[in-house]
């Protein structure tokens, strides 16, 4: 299955690509949260060991290691620039700018509904290839792996954001928040 082409199923990267991309783009437009890298990194990786197709998974472990996010500060613009190299590296030249980022991932700024948008594509690749066994019983880890990866970044950037030293964010439940 290199390369990931299959009948037009799950399996197929025709169907698993741009899914998989919309949650990541999707992640990237609302990730203005200090402290947001690690979770980013966990994301990041578990996303390499998802790929059902090896050429895909070495080409994006290389990308996404490119991709410097910082520990602390916010990494909105870097993880949303290198997910756009990483997607027209691979996507052969469809000519989709960097400026049209925010209108088709953004949802006009609600980051609920962004946040709400990733869920249920999660929920549905879980579902199509849990159906269809598609990373078989080698890396059946790699998907509740993921899964949880990207849930616990959903839960940080749904977070308010909270005031710290020098006016800087970070996300929090509790503290001093910023409206
Ligand atoms: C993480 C990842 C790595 C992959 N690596 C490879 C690989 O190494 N080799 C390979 O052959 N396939 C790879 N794929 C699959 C490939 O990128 C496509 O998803 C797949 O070939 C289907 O292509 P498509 O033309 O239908 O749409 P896609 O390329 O998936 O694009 C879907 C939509 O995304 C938007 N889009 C296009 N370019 C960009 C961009 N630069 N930034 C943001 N949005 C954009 C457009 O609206 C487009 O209609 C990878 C997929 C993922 C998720």
């Amino acid at each position: 299955m290199e390369g990931g082409d299959g009948d037009g199923g799950a399996a197929d990267k025709r169907w698993w690509g741009p899914r998989i991309w919309r949650v990541l783009h999707s992640l990237a437009e609302v990730s203005d949260r200090a402290g947001c890298g690690p979770a980013w990194r966990g994301v990041l990786r578990a996303t390499v060991e998802l790929l059902p197709c090896e050429l895909c998974r070495r080409h994006f472990a290389t990308a996404a290691a490119a991709i410097a996010l910082p520990v602390l500060g916010e990494c909105r613009a870097r993880i949303r620039h290198g997910l756009w190299a990483a997607h027209a590296a691979v996507g052969g030249g469809g000519g989709f700018t960097e400026e049209q980022l925010a209108a088709e991932y953004g949802c006009d700024g609600n980051r609920d509904a962004v946040l709400d948008r990733v869920m249920g594509l999660m929920g549905e690749v879980g579902t199509a290839f849990r159906a269809e066994a598609v990373l078989g019983r080698f890396r059946a880890g790699a998907l509740p792996d993921w899964e949880r990866a990207v849930r616990g970044l959903v839960v940080l950037l749904r977070a308010p954001p909270v005031v710290v030293g020098g006016g800087g964010t970070r996300a929090g439940g509790g503290g001093r928040r910023r409206r």
